[in-house]
Protein backbone atom coordinates (compact mmCIF):
# COMPACT_ATOMS: atom_id res chain seq x y z
CA UNK A 1 0.00 0.00 0.00
CA UNK A 2 1.29 3.30 -0.93
CA UNK A 3 -1.21 5.82 -0.81
CA UNK A 4 -1.75 8.95 1.11
CA UNK A 5 -4.18 8.71 4.05
CA UNK A 6 -6.24 11.41 4.91
CA UNK A 7 -7.62 12.47 8.90
CA UNK A 8 -8.36 14.71 10.68
CA UNK A 9 -6.91 15.82 14.32
CA UNK A 10 -7.33 18.35 16.91
CA UNK A 11 -4.85 20.70 17.32
CA UNK A 12 -3.09 20.56 20.93
CA UNK A 13 -3.07 24.59 20.88
CA UNK A 14 -6.39 25.68 19.75
CA UNK A 15 -8.44 23.03 19.25
CA UNK A 16 -8.89 23.53 15.88
CA UNK A 17 -9.84 19.94 13.74
CA UNK A 18 -7.30 19.89 10.49
CA UNK A 19 -7.60 17.44 7.95
CA UNK A 20 -3.99 16.08 6.86
CA UNK A 21 -2.63 13.63 4.98
CA UNK A 22 -0.37 10.43 6.21
CA UNK A 23 2.43 9.43 3.81
CA UNK A 24 3.32 5.59 4.86
CA UNK A 25 6.59 6.31 3.77
CA UNK A 26 6.31 8.44 7.04
CA UNK A 27 5.45 5.51 9.38
CA UNK A 28 6.95 5.81 12.54
CA UNK A 29 8.66 9.54 12.20
CA UNK A 30 7.91 12.48 13.82
CA UNK A 31 7.88 15.86 12.16
CA UNK A 32 6.50 19.19 12.81
CA UNK A 33 3.61 20.76 10.77
CA UNK A 34 2.23 24.42 11.72
CA UNK A 35 -1.40 24.08 12.60
CA UNK A 36 -3.47 25.93 9.74
CA UNK A 37 -5.25 27.71 12.32
CA UNK A 38 -2.95 28.88 15.31
CA UNK A 39 0.15 28.89 13.55
CA UNK A 40 1.64 26.68 16.58
CA UNK A 41 3.64 24.21 15.93
CA UNK A 42 2.16 20.94 16.16
CA UNK A 43 4.73 17.50 16.88
CA UNK A 44 3.10 14.80 14.54
CA UNK A 45 4.04 10.70 15.46
CA UNK A 46 3.08 8.76 12.06
CA UNK A 47 2.39 5.00 13.30
CA UNK A 48 0.47 1.88 12.70
CA UNK A 49 -2.94 0.65 14.07
CA UNK A 50 -3.70 -2.58 14.67
CA UNK A 51 -5.61 -2.98 11.79
CA UNK A 52 -3.21 -1.88 9.62
CA UNK A 53 -4.36 1.23 9.14
CA UNK A 54 -2.16 4.57 9.25
CA UNK A 55 -2.57 6.55 12.17
CA UNK A 56 -1.28 9.74 14.01
CA UNK A 57 -0.99 11.52 17.40
CA UNK A 58 -0.32 14.98 18.07
CA UNK A 59 1.66 16.68 20.47
CA UNK A 60 2.33 20.01 21.30
CA UNK A 61 5.92 21.28 21.83
CA UNK A 62 5.22 21.54 25.62
CA UNK A 63 4.69 18.18 25.73
CA UNK A 64 8.44 15.96 25.61
CA UNK A 65 8.64 12.39 23.97
ZN1 LIG B 1 -4.05 25.42 16.30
Amino acid sequence: MNQLTETSIGCPYCGEAIDVLIDPADLGQQYIEDCQVCCKPINFFVSESAGGELTVAVYSDDEAF
